[in-house]
């Protein structure tokens, strides 16, 4: 996952404003945040192990001063939640410095480390962008957008980018544009800025929190540079092959957020309408599981003329924090997060909807809680296909032998989570609901549809990372 910002706002200072667009995305990773500025001449950089509040608050603000601000927080996939992975990097290149936060997850980290002169040990960081960093700062280029232009056709996989030097906010979409990236406008006169301004962000939302007005997508193989006193200047690198992750719209963004034009509440519904009508079965209710499945529900309820209800309650703060759980937590399981309203679903049959059953094991425990709580019948219905097989570019689901379905069939997993029913909604069912041609996404995650080749040696990360670090290795990438 992973969440970008950027900000252009003349004559203000653009960390608050970008501290909030991140704050809009925190969702997309939990990780880390941080933010990079500049003044004009100089940049700095603040991040830290910790949820965007936490690491930018009203302390830290104040001192990261200049008109320009990229900022990032970070859904690492494997192990490493150190500090020296934070985002966004930093590096001083041969005349400029440079800043970078990415999100995606480049698949020939291998390869492109090869090219680095001085290889691994110049790295402070093991992931992929430190890479990257590191590769478009040692580019003899006369300035930093020359230099992405050079490098960027190298890179393979996904990077939805925001990149700062000491004058400009860039925002660099890959040419599959496999994660979003939004341009917006911030009005004059806003209490951000009264100059206004431009902006950058992952998702829609982060534009509007912050009072600014949607452009348009940043589009694949575009890159857009934002410079005090012109307009955004487009400049293409490659060209655009469109291939948006469709689990962006089942499960990623926030509902608020437009993707392609859909709004994101509106085709979660729909596909629940959808859902309903491959998938129908007599029960009482309808019910979510909170919060992502909810739009679903919605929909299905609405379909199958049931009453939706709220069978379960979510502790809102109950999030993914860099904390590890004590152990007492951890033997509470999804408890910690969700409590069933025995008032509802006592002697009830139920229609659970969710979004996605990655691993299976929070949906065996739901299933578990909601029948200790009295239900009758749980019938489980998702709003996506099954995930069969891995994601390589910047989903937490690259183990293959970790995802049930691509092991065990429908009915096997109705078994393991101990359902009386499981259905899922088909790619077709998912695209009747958009309205949109499949040739405009990635679905490698449901059908093995790779639109960039996977090296074999980056489809075993998990093994890449075991090696050590001198043989190889940048580690886990951000998602
Ligand atoms: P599980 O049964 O353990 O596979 O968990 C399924 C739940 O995980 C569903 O409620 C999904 O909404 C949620 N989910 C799907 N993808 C992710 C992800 N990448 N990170 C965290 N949760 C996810």
């Amino acid at each position: 996952m992973c969440g970008v910002f950027g900000v252009l706002a003349p004559g203000a200072d653009a960390a608050p404003v970008a501290a909030l667009g991140l704050f809009a995305l925190q969702h997309r990773g939990q990780e880390s945040a941080g933010v990079a500025v500049s003044d004009g001449e100089q940049l700095m950089l603040y991040k830290d192990l910790g949820l965007v509040a936490q690491v930018l608050d009203e302390r830290r603000l104040p001192s990261l001063r200049g008109p320009l601000a990229i900022a990032h927080c970070r859904y690492s996939t494997t192990g490493s939640t150190v500090w020296e992975n934070a985002q966004p990097t930093f590096r001083l290149g041969r005349s400029r410095a440079l800043a970078v936060g990415h999100n995606g997850n480049l698949v020939n980290t291998r390869e492109l480390l090869g090219r680095l002169s001085g290889g691994r040990a110049r790295l402070p960081a093991t992931t992929d962008t430190e890479l990257l960093t590191a590769l478009i700062a040692d580019e003899p280029a006369s300035d930093t957008v020359e230099a992405l232009r050079r490098v960027l056709p190298s890179l393979r996989g996904a990077y939805s980018l925001v990149v700062l030097d000491e004058r400009r906010v860039i925002g660099v979409r890959d040419p599959d544009g496999f994660r979003p990236l939004v341009l917006g406008r911030l009005p004059r006169d806003n209490p951000g800025s009264r100059e206004g301004g431009w902006l950058l962000s992952s998702e829609t939302a982060g534009i509007e929190v912050v009072g600014g007005e949607v452009v348009r997508d940043v589009e694949p193989g575009e890159m857009v540079v934002l410079e005090a006193g012109s307009e955004p200047r487009s400049v293409r690198f490659a060209e655009a092959r469109d291939h948006l992750c469709v689990f962006e719209l089942i499960y990623f963004a926030r509902p608020d957020s437009y993707l392609l034009g859909r709004n994101l509440y509106e085709a979660r519904r729909r596909m629940g309408v959808a859902l309903a009508g491959e998938l129908p079965v007599a029960a009482d209710l309808v019910m979510p599981v909170p919060d992502t499945g909810a739009p679903a529900a919605a929909g299905f309820a609405e379909a199958s003329g049931l009453p939706y209800r709220e069978g379960m309650v979510r502790n809102r703060y109950a999030g993914r924090t860099f904390i590890q759980p004590s152990q007492a937590m951890r033997q509470r399981g999804v408890t910690v997060k969700l409590s069933p309203l025995r008032e509802v679903v006592r002697d009830r049959r139920l229609i659970v909807v969710d979004d996605s059953i990655v691993r299976g094991t929070t949906t065996r425990q739901i299933v578990a809680l909601l029948r200790r709580a009295g239900a009758r019948e749980v019938h489980l219905r998702i709003s996506s296909p099954p995930i069969h097989h891995p994601c390589f570019y910047g989903i937490d689901t690259q183990i293959e032998t970790e995802l049930i379905a691509a092991t065990h069939d429908v009915e096997q997993i109705r078994a393991f989570v101990g359902a009386d029913s499981l259905g899922y909604l088909s790619i077709e069912g998912v695209l009747s609901a958009l309205e949109l041609p499949y040739d405009r996404f990635c679905f490698a995650c449901f059908d093995g549809n790779y639109p960039v080749p996977v090296p074999y040696d980056t489809r075993n990360r998990k093994l890449m990372l075991e090696e050590p670090i001198a043989a190889t290795a940048v580690g886990p990438g951000d998602g």
